[in-house]
């Protein structure tokens, strides 16, 4: 079944028309404006705001949010399409009612009414626009071996890409554990033993273990948490390093022109990949605590205290593309241009390196012979 009607790049429900002409300003990644792509009107954001790049993005009170404890959070409605193949949701405008899913190209065609949920507190706006994006796809493109020649130029020629605000949780918190376990110390002894029949003394390596207990302390800044599903973790756990001292309070105004993604991983969920995260480094700060050359842990109690979050936007761009009867996604980090993606292997490409391998090794052994020939040849003189 065709879709009725597929959003056309840049279609959001965050809408700014041109003082000038009436048409939509977009924000422009290079000059961090607002831009209007039909006339050239630049308005700067903030002019008409509060914020500022002084402005802090604030942090909320966790146990309040969970709790739903009224005010403490600003929700906020807004309408999704859920891509029935990746279980992404993607905000649209109103009058949009079908859409290619940016993230697997399915096209989504389900009216899922509307969502509200925690409105973001802080963006991350794009820094990185189409055309660098689409130069930073092509250079990995044209690094990659035994991708098949055509493949290149058919990423570059007219792929569009689409830039996602895509949704996280950042936690805060004070911690305070106290442990139990052991640790392990390394001593000598001398042990005789026959070797071809004959006594021998050897060093043997023994670990003393003593019982050890203690108590470390953290305090987690910004452990960031991925609040959607709709992209595989070998996608996004390659997009970090994030520099988030570049947050900037939520201004719909970094949204025009883009799209946002609706955050699919409830808070409670999210503190609890944190609460791995951060039970990880934990771990390890016993570990150090214990010293020793080993060390057990039979247990850890922690504390937790003071956690705050905050729901903030992230910038990617996306390239789901199809060749050859197969798709293939590329993501790129919107901030600093890394990229992640798949992409097909020419199995031609591939025979011909194989072949080249063998010729250069058959060269080569051929040259050693002829060498050695020679040698035996002066020596023989
Ligand atoms: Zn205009
Ligand atoms: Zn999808």
């Amino acid at each position: 079944m065709a879709p009725e009607t597929v959003a056309a790049p840049g279609e959001t429900q965050h809408r700014f028309p041109c003082p000038s002409c009436g048409a939509d300003l977009r924000y422009d990644p290079t000059g961090q404006q607002l831009k209007c792509d039909h006339c050239g009107h630049e308005t700067a954001i903030g002019a008409q705001g509060p914020w500022g790049a002084a402005a802090s993005v604030r942090e909320m009170d966790f146990r309040a949010a969970l709790d739903a404890t009224p005010g403490a959070v600003d929700y906020e409605e807004t309408r999704v399409l859920t891509c029935p193949s990746c279980g992404a949701q993607v905000e649209v405008d109103e009058r949009i009612h079908a859409q290619v899913c940016p993230f697997c190209a399915t096209p989504v065609v389900t009216e899922t009414g509307r969502n509200r949920h925690i409105r973001p507190h802080g963006v991350l706006p794009f820094a990185l626009g189409e055309a660098a994006a689409r130069d930073a796809m092509g250079r990995w493109l044209g690094r990659l071996w035994f991708a098949p020649s055509g493949l290149q130029e058919f990423a570059r020629r007219g792929r569009r890409m689409d830039g996602i605000y895509t949704p996280y949780w950042t936690f805060d918190a004070d911690t305070r554990s106290h442990y139990a376990g052991e640790r392990g110390t390394v001593y000598y002894t001398t042990r005789t033993v026959m070797r071809n029949g004959k006594p021998e003394t050897v060093q043997v390596a023994n670990i003393r273990w003593r019982p050890v207990q203690g108590q470390v302390k953290r305090f987690f800044d910004d452990v960031l948490v991925l609040a959607s599903r709709s992209l595989p973790d070998r996608f996004t756990a390659a997009l970090p390093p994030w520099d988030l001292s570049r947050l900037v309070p939520y201004a719909a105004e970094y949204l025009a022109g883009f799209r946002a993604e609706a955050y699919t991983v409830e808070i409670g969920d999210g503190f609890h990949e944190a609460r791995a995260q951060m039970d990880r480094i934990i771990e390890r700060d016993v570990r150090f605590d214990i010293g020793g050359d080993h060390q057990r842990i039979h247990r850890i109690d922690t504390d937790v205290a003071n956690v705050t979050f905050k729901h903030v936007l992230l910038p990617i761009w996306v390239a789901a593309y199809r060749y050859r009867g197969q798709a293939y996604r590329v993501v790129i980090n919107g901030q600093t241009g890394r990229v992640q993606g798949e992409r097909p292997w020419s199995a031609l490409k591939i025979a011909a390196a194989v072949l080249l391998g063998l010729l250069v090794a058959g060269g080569v052994g051929y040259w050693v012979a002829l060498n050695q020939d020679s040698l035996s040849t002066i020596r023989t003189y």
